[in-house]
């Protein structure tokens, strides 16, 4: 469930019919009734509500198909917008979307690490402030604020639990601290999991009906969509995929398990290695500055052709590979989306160990095969989820008339 959420996502008749008309538009109410299942009564009448709301328009006639023309129907794009922030340790990235999710407005700014919880909350209020006056948005037409942030998180309430790199927040209440501060609705949710959402509407992931992304900030996520709903487990902490034990006789992890894959593959793992690296290997320049910016610097490096770069990357592409066999093996998907900001140089590297890995090692590899891809936006995914959840929490909760199905 997401955090203040009323309810676990559910896409309800008017959200999947937004959905619909936004995949395949300028599309028809005859259209609507085949796609949906909905009866034609049950689509008029959420037709004629969602025009009302001008969140649609009518564009025109189509082509009969043997009765009356068809009024074609689109979305009206900029009838509703929302905000996604990704909440990092090493940097933060905020989108604004229109109502068919797409980014309309971006910014980044300095990560979360070690600033105090109400500090915060202030410069996300003030950069959300800052978005919707650069892009001249009407206040009136913003469906809320999603928050994604690293996991564990406890519901409801929007705070982080034992987040190793973002203590400070430890139980802190984001989402309605955000919500006082912005006079907006917020909604939390993992960034992997927003990131999942996210590749769904960049049209990453085609037509493939159970996907997983993994997710590489300064931690490592993952998150799953089964026929294009997230997989949130009890408590929106499923797919922790950076917590799986890969040597179980390996060093403590603070999460509390043992040999987690996190510090095998973890971004400042691998920066901490270029900074104790031999200075004839050439990475002085990777431990400058913040964790992202030395993965982006090593994963330069390391496509540059040095050799100690490239080490370290593929030691810690192979870990993550042996991640993404175990993931793939537990829910069988055929599709897995590498996504976030520590993907950003180094992809090469990170697809090619893992696209290996699942062709020789999964349970299933004989039946079907699984296909690793890059995110069509490794920076903005799970921001744009974030924005896309709160659009579609927003959707949810206004009742649309007697709709059955
Ligand atoms: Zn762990």
């Amino acid at each position: 469930m997401m955090i203040k959420a009323k309810a676990p996502l559910r896409q309800d008749s008017r959200s999947r019919v937004l959905d619909i008309i936004r995949a395949t538009e300028p599309t028809s109410r005859i259209e609507l009734v085949r796609e949906t299942s909905l009866t034609p009564a049950s689509i008029t009448h959420l037709v004629r509500d969602l025009l009302a709301e001008n969140l649609v328009r009518e564009v025109g006639q189509g082509e009969s198909t043997g009765g009356k023309p068809r009024t074609l129907l689109r979305l009206n794009h900029d009838s509703m917008t929302a905000i996604g922030i990704q909440l990092g340790a090493a940097s933060v990235g905020i989108v604004a979307t229109n109502l068919a999710g797409n980014i309309v407005g971006r910014q980044i700014l300095q990560g979360a690490k070690d600033l105090d919880p109400q500090v915060i909350v202030t410069f996300l209020a003030q950069a959300v402030a800052d978005l919707i006056d650069n892009l001249g948005l009407d206040r009136a037409t913003i469906a809320g604020i999603g928050v994604a942030m690293p996991g564990p998180l406890d519901m409801p309430g929007g705070a982080l639990r034992n987040v190793a790199y973002l203590k400070n927040l430890s139980g802190f209440a984001m989402a309605d601290e955000l919500e006082v501060a912005t006079g907006l609705p917020v909604i939390v949710d993992n960034d992997a999991t927003a990131a999942a959402v996210g590749e769904y509407w960049l049209g990453t992931t085609g037509g493939h009906p159970a996907y997983a992304t993994v997710y590489l900030a300064t931690g490592i996520g993952s998150g799953l969509m089964v026929n294009r709903r997230p997989y949130r487990g009890s408590s929106s902490n499923a797919g922790e995929i950076g917590h799986i034990s890969i040597d179980f006789r390996g060093p403590d992890c603070p999460c509390g398990n043992r040999g987690c894959l996190e510090l095998f593959a973890a971004p400042p793992v691998l920066v901490e290695k270029a900074r104790l690296a031999p200075a004839s290997a050439g990475l002085a320049e990777v431990a400058l500055g913040n964790v992202e910016d030395g993965m982006s610097r090593l994963g330069i490096l390391a496509a540059r052709g040095n050799a100690a770069a490239m080490n370290i990357i593929r030691e810690g592409a192979e870990s993550l590979a042996c991640g993404i066999v175990t993931l793939v093996n537990l829910f069988d998907v055929d599709m897995v989306v590498l996504a976030g900001p520590g993907f950003s140089s180094c992809a090469a590297f990170y697809l090619k160990e893992a696209q290996q890995a699942l062709d020789s090692r999964t349970l299933a590899r004989g039946v079907h095969t699984v296909s690793v891809v890059m995110s069509a936006s490794p920076r903005d995914a799970a921001a744009l989820g974030a924005a896309t959840l709160a659009l579609q929490d927003k959707l949810d909760r206004k009742p649309s008339g007697e709709l059955k199905k």
